[in-house]
């Protein structure tokens, strides 16, 4: 018998090697490397979102740069806070929908 470990993702349904670079928690779950660091959003923003703040002419003066900047700015800020406070409540809340 292979000595690798073989096994069915939970989340793709991939049966593929896990390779021995995986972490313990990623296999006891039963979840492939790739979905465990699959990316997903928190948030993105538009000027939509902060217009009724300021007026048009300063409007006008951000650039898609500054937006590019604010948004970086604020996902520092962000994930600084209560964050992982948040984060956590909003997994247990989910997992108790389903
Ligand atoms: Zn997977």
């Amino acid at each position: 018998m292979a000595s690798k470990k073989m096994s069915k993702c939970s989340v793709c349904g991939g049966n593929k090697k896990w390779g021995k670079y995986a972490f313990k928690k990623e296999l006891k779950s039963g979840i492939c490397p790739t979905c465990w660091n699959k990316l997903f959003s928190v948030s993105s923003i538009a000027r939509a979102d902060i217009a009724e703040h300021f007026s048009n002419e300063q409007m006008k003066h951000l650039t898609d740069r500054d937006m590019e900047l604010i948004a970086s700015k604020m996902g520092d800020s962000y994930s600084a806070g209560e964050y992982w406070d948040d984060l956590v409540e909003c997994v247990e809340h989910i997992l108790k929908l389903e």
